[in-house]
């Protein structure tokens, strides 16, 4: 292999050698090309004018079939099989016995490498185990782009195929780099072992201490509750029990391997095989499979587990089957310009950060870890969902066009940043940002919007690996304050539990966690989280106004409780000489519906309220927002939801109370039209929103659009598609959405 000869003799050399050594007459290598033919590209035995010229779909021939199914075939009579297909050309007519293995890599084949004898020969388990790792080797010679420059002109190797998944969008940038993995694929570069008994000893220790570091995240992971985070590791743990899976290392490693080799190879025919499965249940096993795989691959290589630091390339894009919102924030933002997740529902931690820091990213793009190769371009279409893995030049090209196109867009909205967001009629809306993180602060100002509608405090204690001290909270806070200057902020009281897992905070396992012990329930329960944060945020507002609301507000009587804990607060600061706020506004979260029924006593008692359209939707509609088999299945411009919001915000006026909204809803145009013909007079989005907002806002004649969508609200369920009509009067009147 270290030879400096050419692809092709190399290639040669490598069928001549594994001829002579298995003693077989004809030794030959197929690849896989990207229109899913197998090309001869080497052979020691069959007719050297058939190189390059002999073809087989995959599935038909023996080759075909190794390839279709990822599998070896051993045969003494080959002809007799039923899917032999004989190659004229090839002149392979005399050979009886056949033996052919499939090159994999990562678990899809790259091609065929085959061996044949005139005889009827059986070949033994160990010449199958030989021709294996010999494919493996030949694997990471094509993955090196070796033999690239062997196909003819049109055609492409497989691997190198351009691949198009449709996944789910999470967040709509548009981004052109090159693939980052995040967790690098392991590259066994030593596959014969010297001394099988020493190989066998180095497996049990890495064994051992791989069932030991998943007893330990298992342990671990008892603190934080139940779902789907256990279900891995409790998958993960059967796996690393799983004697089958012991023994077959055990055999590939007393069949010459070192135990790298031996893991990879193992790794490779499980995949292969359960690729092959349709049930979904197994399918995502596979996932676990290959997790628990490379962790035992590093436990031999000593390399920690998580992703290596190493340089990012100027335009990465993150592939990863899942990982968490810190080890998001661990990379260098500035240099990542996407983000792919197998994994990860649209509202997850990872998700909200990700769109925070304005990265493209597709989630649900199935198989994407195992069909990237590190440094591949790539194009995440964040508007779609879409993610082209080594696109063809045309589609790269109206990429780029896309994304100049979106370009002049911004430009426009940049434009408006000083304008007023006021209808063509003269109402004016406020629009807001909702911000979570340090890295928001900046787009305050460069959106301008008129303040931050929502700043979801949980976030800080999520990314943190510890509690955040009253200190660290209140100095968060302080810095928050001083970057909106002059602009009010909301802030949110810790909305944690649900699907909001604070890795250091013990909690139980529950059945529903989104309606379970989580936000304002918590708080109340667990005074003195709820107290410290309030005294580090009255302490940051010396001085200036402090607004604080409340999420998951469930009966008014929460919120008074919530306010006479504000109130000993600052009874308590006073005593202590501290500066208070100069003025306070107490506000409640309205996303759950029995909000709907206090609404008087509501607005009684609060000095403002914000809709939580997210979690009221989800709530209202008994919908998971986090579950994609119901994305879309229900409307936020249904009728039914329509008539909630109106009843919010017209007993909020009629009380002389501010009511906003900050769900995702606000910044979508159609829907935002909507809310203003409902009455909403003030939305926080995020902070990418508010150009496009504010096109839509200023376009709109808002007089009669209220009235069209009060009278198809009157006309209840026999109303057509309120989403279409909205979308057809935006046509009709030029208005941007
Ligand atoms: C909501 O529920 O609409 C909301 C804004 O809060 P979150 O998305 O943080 O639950
Ligand atoms: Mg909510």
């Amino acid at each position: 292999m270290a030879e400096s000869i050419g692809a092709q003799e190399r290639l040669d050399k490598i069928v001549r050698i594994i001829a002579a050594n298995m003693v077989a007459e004809v030794c030959s290598v197929y690849v896989l090309r990207s229109d899913g033919v197998l090309e001869l590209y080497a052979t020691e035995g069959l007719k050297a004018t058939s190189v390059h010229r002999a073809t087989l779909t995959v599935g038909r021939g023996l080759v075909g079939l190794i390839a279709a199914e990822a599998r070896p075939l051993n045969l003494p009579d080959a002809q007799s099989h039923p899917a032999f297909a004989y190659l004229p050309e090839t002149g392979e007519e005399i050979y009886h016995s056949f033996l052919g293995v499939p090159i994999l890599r990562a678990g899809r084949t790259l091609g065929v490498l085959v061996v044949q004898n005139r005889s009827f020969r059986s070949y033994a388990e160990e010449e199958v185990e030989a021709l294996q790792t010999t494919a493996m080797v030949l694997a990471e010679m094509f993955a090196a782009g070796e033999i690239e420059d062997l196909t003819a002109p049109g055609a492409d190797l497989d691997l190198n195929r351009p691949v198009h998944l449709k996944g789910a969008s999470f967040w709509d940038g548009i981004a052109l780099g090159h693939v980052v993995l995040h967790e690098p694929r392991i590259v066994v570069t030593q596959l014969i072992g010297e001394d099988s008994e020493h190989e066998l000893k180095r497996l049990d220790a890495a064994m051992a201490s791989l069932r030991l570091s998943v007893d330990d995240l298992l342990a671990r992971s008892a603190s934080v509750g139940t779902g789907e985070h256990r279900e891995i590791l409790e998958a993960y743990r059967m796996f690393a029990q799983d004697r089958g899976w012991t023994r077959r290392l055990q055999e590939a490693i007393e069949a010459g391997l070192t135990a790298e080799a031996a893991v990879e190879k193992v790794q490779n025919d499980t995949r292969a095989r359960m690729l092959r499965q349709t049930d979904p249940f197994l399918r995502d096993r596979l996932h676990d499979f290959d997790d628990l795989a490379n962790r035992l691959l590093r436990e031999l290589m000593g390399r920690p587990h998580g992703p290596v630091a190493g340089e990012l390339p100027e335009d990465a894009v993150i592939v990863a089957r899942n990982m968490g919102a810190a080890e998001l924030l661990d990379y260098d933002h500035r240099r990542i310009r996407g983000l792919v997740l197998e994994e990860a529902g649209p509202t997850s931690h990872v998700a909200i950060v990700a769109r925070a820091l304005g990265i493209a990213t597709v989630g649900q793009a199935q198989d994407a870890v195992a069909l990237a190769e590190a440094g591949d371009p790539i194009i995440v279409d964040g508007e779609t969902g879409e993610v082209h893995l080594r696109p063809p030049t045309d589609i790269e090209t109206a990429y780029i066009d896309k994304v100049r196109f979106r370009a002049r867009r911004q430009e426009q909205y940049r434009l408006l940043r000083d304008e007023p967001a006021v209808t063509r009629d003269g109402v004016s809306v406020a629009l807001h940002v909702n911000a979570g993180l340090m890295m928001d602060l900046p787009h305050l100002p460069e959106s301008g919007a008129v303040g931050i509608g929502l700043f979801r405090t949980e976030l800080q204690f999520m990314i943190s690996s510890a509690f955040p001290r009253q200190s660290e909270q209140q100095a968060f806070y302080a810095q928050v304050l001083d970057a909106a200057g002059d602009k009010p902020v909301t802030f949110r009281s810790l909305d944690v539990g649900g699907d909001k897992v604070l890795p250091y905070l013990r909690s139980q396992a529950e059945e529903n966690p989104a309606m379970g012990w989580r936000a304002i329930r918590l708080g109340l329960d667990r005074p003195a989280l709820l107290r410290t944060q309030v005294r580090a945020l009255l302490r940051a507002a010396a001085g200036r106004e402090l607004r604080l609301m409340f999420p998951m507000v469930t009966e008014v009587s929460e919120f008074q409780r919530a306010k006479a804990i504000v109130q000993r607060e600052i009874a308590h600061l006073t005593r202590h000489g501290h500066d208070g706020a100069t003025r306070i506004r107490l506000g409640v979260m309205v996303e759950v519906p029995s909000l709907l029924f206090q609404l008087d006593e509501l607005f009684g008692a609060v000095d403002f309220v914000s809709v939580g359209s997210n979690d009221l939707m989800q709530f209202m509609m008994a919908s998971d927002r986090g579950n994609t088999r119901l994305a879309g299945r229900f409307d936020t411009l249904c009728p039914a939801f329509l008539r909630a919001l109106k009843l919010v915000v017209e007993k909020g006026s009629a009380a002389n109370a501010p009511v906003s909204l900050c769900g995702e809803m606000a910044g979508r145009p159609i829907e935002a039209m909507a809310l203003i013909a409902l009455g909403y007079r003030s939305l926080s989005m995020a902070s990418s929103s508010v150009g496009p907002i504010k096109a839509m806002v200023r376009a709109t004649e808002l007089g009669p659009l209220r009235e069209r969508l009060l009278s198809l609200l009157d006309e209840g369920l026999s109303a057509p598609d309120i989403r279409g009509e909205l979308r057809g009067w935006a046509a009709a009147n030029g208005i941007p959405v």
